[in-house]
């Protein structure tokens, strides 16, 4: 048994009281024999009037049989397989018998949950039956009843179980007392005192979340960082040079920038958000020019080769009328550096380009994340960007912080950009530690994107589209969500895509991208799109993040119910990049959903991305690689009142005292619970 609670992950009476359950069944509504009511789950007290084995006429089955009564009649029982049922009740024992009610004549109960009652008074102390009864989630071999009666154990000595939240943190919000709680929460009395006890605990993981934000944003304002002054002239000069003019969001985000970065301490980090196409690119070359001209360098990191390659073209053309300025970029494949007042690529060996990272010449320099993991290091890297993540983890700014290449005990500033629309709500619950700044406006003059859903029974209207616009010098992106067909039943594969396509238009070439495609092949094919040689990319959600292929014009999504919302905006992000008019078809494997009419309903991320928090949780909005982080237990991060009292309440403790040297148990807990989190 010992073993079978280690795979749930309970080793001590600690984790036991807070195995919470996932449910509960309400059978405290005691019923008579003669209300009972069918295909309903009900509990009745009752008397044993008759109990006996016998066998099935085929022999194969053990059924006990019992006759029940109260004062309003009598019920049959039957028990299958649990012949122990005959020996541990006995006629005249007075029992609750949970369960649901069948029968075409008469009623009978099949497989109840009993619970003997011994006197009278017990009645508010029964574990299993009589009761809102709490089922958790299990193992082979752990029953809920077998949990609930450990957990009745532990919960005897439950007032030596000392409380880890600060005694003026639960005196101030009045939260109720920790005993009673987990009393409550495993043998709840009433919804309302339940109810109670379930907003104890999420308190407690919604402030641990809020103080470990805290305790990083206080422990960042005491270090030391490189004051970038504004540098007024430059950037003014640079955003004249842009074909375009920013917008008002662009403007906000950028001077918000910029004024985190003119501090000596106190380093930034910052998360800009934007929708696909809002133009974060440009707002981040405006933060590295003007650290730049405070003669540091910059490093943007992409979490692909494509990408970095992109960002490597697109920087050159954004910063073409800037004199002097080198970019260099630094992947596991190439290595190039280009001066803009020469605007010629010059190709390095690792060995040069190390050597050349550390000369006295100041750079943006863009690559992968290699970039942080090689023999790296920088001459003084004082503005670190990545793009399309949230956040910098905690090893992740170890390894940068070694190779800045600062003088000793400065720090850089960090800022995160995604096209994830994360809800400001969600983003200041789960990144307690980034300032955040949003934009919120697509550039004027874009078109909308027609969206449009398909019955997978009727694809002419797709192929016709694709056919008009790939006639029309355009490309098309095709997404599938796997790479092989499975035993995923029904659901669409690359590969099968692929075929499909070939076999619907022989003429085109068509070609296949996914991420077992060795990095070299990728970029490959990448460039072949980008050159126009490919008319469709049928591709798995590697296309999801920052791709820009201006030519592409129709996006067509098989199998689309098994991407979040959030997701399906990145990729309907990858066309309508030009001036052209464009497409994004979405074809669902079997019936039309609700989400999916939203989908083509509406082109806004933050909208799409509310909605599949409410409908199906973080996990949708964030994507499966981060919502390990959102392993929360009891909390949701839609309870934003709690949010709110547990992010003042955090506050508040480590502003009187930033090291948690007063709560020790606290600091304990807190520790635990990041281990156990991904947030890290
Ligand atoms: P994302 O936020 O998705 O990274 P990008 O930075 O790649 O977006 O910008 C998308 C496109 O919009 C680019 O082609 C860029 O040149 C263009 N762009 C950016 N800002 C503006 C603006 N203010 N007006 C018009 N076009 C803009
Ligand atoms: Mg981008």
């Amino acid at each position: 048994m010992v073993s079978k609670l280690k795979t749930l992950g309970i080793s001590t009476i600690a984790d036991l009281l807070y195995y919470f359950p996932f449910r509960y069944e309400d059978y405290s509504e005691i019923f008579c024999i003669e209300n009972l009511q069918e295909n309903k789950q009900c509990t009745i007290k009752v008397r044993i009037d008759l109990i006996q084995n016998r066998r099935s006429r085929n022999r194969r089955m053990n059924i006990t049989e019992a006759m029940v009564s109260d004062e309003t009649g009598s019920l049959r029982v039957v028990w299958f397989n649990q012949p122990y049922m005959a020996k541990t009740l006995e006629v005249g024992d007075w029992i609750y018998l949970s369960g649901e009610v069948k029968g075409d004549y008469s009623f009978q109960m099949i497989n109840p949950i009993y619970e003997k009652i011994k006197t009278e008074s017990d009645f508010n102390t029964t574990r299993n039956t009589g009761r809102l009864l709490s089922v958790y989630p299990l193992t082979r071999g752990v029953s809920s009843k077998q949990l609930r009666s450990f957990i009745h154990t532990a919960l005897k000595n439950v007032t030596k179980f000392k409380d880890f939240l600060p005694p003026e943190t639960v005196h101030k919000y009045k939260l109720p007392d920790l005993a009673a709680s987990l009393k409550e929460i495993h043998f709840p009395k009433t919804k309302i005192s339940l109810k109670k006890a379930e907003n104890r605990f999420k308190f407690e993981e919604l402030f641990l979340l809020q103080l470990h934000g805290n305790r990083i944003r206080h422990k960042l304002a005491q270090l030391e960082t490189p004051l970038i002054e504004f540098k007024e002239n430059s950037t003014k000069g640079f955003v004249k040079s842009l074909p375009y003019t920013l917008t008002a969001e662009q403007k906000k985000s950028a001077w918000e920038i910029l004024q985190d970065m003119q501090r000596e301490q106190k380093p930034m980090n910052r998360l800009l958000e934007g929708d696909v196409g809002s133009g974060k690119t440009v707002v981040a070359a405006l933060a590295m020019l003007n650290v730049l001209e405070n003669d540091f360098d910059s490093v943007l990191l992409a979490p692909t080769e494509i990408l970095a390659e992109q960002h490597y073209k697109g920087l050159r053309k954004l910063l073409a009328d800037i004199p002097n300025i080198n970019i260099v970029l630094f992947t596991r494949t190439n290595k190039y550096i280009v001066n803009t007042s020469e605007d010629e690529s010059i190709k390095l060996t690792k060995k040069k380009m190390l050597e050349y990272l550390n000369n006295d010449e100041k750079k943006i320099i863009i690559g992968t994340h290699s970039l942080i993991q090689d023999d790296v290091n920088f001459r003084k890297a004082a503005l670190i960007i990545v793009d399309e993540q949230h956040r910098f983890g905690v090893k992740q700014r170890e390894s940068i912080k070694e190779r800045t290449g600062l003088d000793d005990g400065l720090y850089p500033h960090f800022l995160a950009m995604t096209a994830t629309p994360i809800p400001r709500s969600l983003a200041l619950t789960v990144y307690g530690d980034l300032d955040i700044s949003i934009i919120d406006e697509l550039p004027p003059g874009r078109k909308v994107i027609e969206s449009q859903l398909i019955d997978s029974n009727n694809k002419m209207v797709a192929y016709d589209l694709i056919k008009q616009e790939v006639q029309a010098g355009r490309q098309i992106f095709a997404v599938a969500p796997l790479i092989d067909e499975s035993d995923k039943l029904g659901v669409k594969s690359v590969t099968a895509l692929h075929a499909e396509l070939t076999d619907v238009f022989p003429q085109y070439n068509i070609e296949i991208l996914h991420g077992k495609i060795k990095a070299k092949e990728k970029a490959a094919i990448m460039e072949r799109m980008l050159n126009n040689e490919i008319h469709i990319l049928v591709s798995t959600s590697v296309i999801e993040v920052g791709i820009d292929i201006q030519n592409a014009t129709v996006m067509m999504i098989e199998g689309a119910e098994r991407f979040g919302l959030a997701q399906l905006h990145q990729f309907r992000g990858r066309v309508g990049r030009g001036d052209a008019q464009s497409y994004c078809l979405i074809i669902p494997t079997e019936k039309i959903s609700e989400r999916l009419e939203l989908f083509v309903k509406s082109n806004n991320g933050f909208e799409l991305a509310e909605y599949d928090l409410k409908l199906r949780g973080p996990g949708d909005v964030f994507g499966t690689a981060q919502s390990g982080l959102l392993s929360l237990k009891i909390a949701k991060l839609t309870d934003t009142a709690i949010i709110k009292v547990a992010r003042e309440a955090a506050e508040n403790i480590i502003n009187s005292d930033p090291n948690l040297i007063r709560y020790p148990r606290l600091l304990e807990k807190l520790n635990k619970f990041l281990d156990l989190d991904a947030l890290q």
